[in-house]
């Protein structure tokens, strides 16, 4: 084990660019969360998709979260470094006799039904499930691999969101843990990263909150411990729209040209529903007084023109 204090919680932002406001206010829950108890910090690059993502940016991010007042204890290795580590955990479920090749294209999964799930998961209806040898043969191409699924509910109950169910069989499905090309994803890496980690606490924005129980399975697959989910809500352009990397204006790399990191964080904090009256103030001040149950459940609308 890692040998940090628990309640551990994690960053693990994508380097593909600099933070935008929605992923700020997740890092901000997550250390505030474990801060706020005593608790340790695990940083993790999330760089699997390595066409999009680089060192420099990952620099960035660091820089970014350290302005911000954000800390950590432990930095683990990047995503794009870890393949042969994954490779072990398919090999387990391999072993377990619950991986089968899939050779769907992706306009034939899209094809059956719209996206079930708030993360865009298409419900997979068991196609390759029961291929005989000769029928795999015959694609003459190189498959994803996914995992089965058993029937039944799956439950947790969020620190933001509360009691949540999904039935993994009826609502995903058998889902992709390598990709054709051959690319762990994100459901395997995640789970793997976290539980060797030692992660007790997983802070997030609440559109990853249908993959969590994905995770879970995997996690009892794996022999991890479950760790506490909080999902927090999104951020919202005032048009309705939610912000992301698109809206440029709302970058980090602006922001803090434009205001000091205890002003960002005050407006977050008060929008968020964490401070009652709209004032400046320090992560580390806010921690003094945070509890997840001020924190709002539904998406937040935050209005660009308070930053500047
Ligand atoms: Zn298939």
């Amino acid at each position: 084990m890692s040998g940090l204090t628990p309640p551990i919680g994690r960053f693990a932002p994508t380097p593909s660019g600099r933070m935008h406001l929605g992923n700020v206010f997740a890092a901000l829950v997550a250390w505030l969360s474990v801060r706020s108890r005593g608790g340790s910090l695990v940083l993790r690059m999330e760089d699997l998709d390595t066409q999009r993502t680089s060192a420099e940016n990952a620099q960035i991010l660091r820089e970014d979260l350290l302005w911000l007042g954000l800390d950590w204890d432990l930095e683990t290795d990047p995503q794009s470094r870890r393949s042969a580590v994954y490779d072990r955990y398919f090999e387990k479920l391999a072993d377990l006799g619950l991986l089968y090749p899939c050779y769907c294209t992706r306009s034939q999964l899209h094809s059956v039904n719209a996206p079930h799930l708030s993360d865009g998961t298409y419900v997979y209806p068991g196609t390759c499930r029961n291929l005989a040898p000769a029928e795999r043969a015959a694609f003459h191409r190189d498959p994803a691999w996914r995992v089965r699924v058993p029937e039944g509910l799956w439950q947790l109950t969020d620190l933001c969101q509360g009691p949540y169910s999904q039935d993994l069989a009826t609502e995903c499905g058998d889902f992709v843990v390598r990709r054709a090309d051959g690319v762990y994803v994100y459901q395997l890496a995640v789970t793997v990263d976290d539980g060797e980690a030692g992660v007790t606490e997983v802070v997030r924005g609440t559109d990853l909150l249908s993959s969590a129980p994905r995770q879970m399975y995997l996690q009892k697959l794996f022999g991890f411990a479950a760790p506490t989910y909080g999902h927090v809500p999104l951020l919202m352009s005032v048009d309705g729209r939610r912000l992301s990397k698109r809206d440029k204006d709302l970058d980090l790399g602006i922001l803090r040209s434009r205001c000091a990191p205890e002003k960002l964080i005050g407006i977050l904090a008060f929008a968020a529903g964490l401070i009652d009256t709209p004032q400046s103030i320090s992560a580390k001040e806010l921690a003094k007084e945070f509890s997840w149950s001020h924190l709002k459940k539904e998406n937040i609308l935050l209005d660009p023109a308070t930053f500047v």
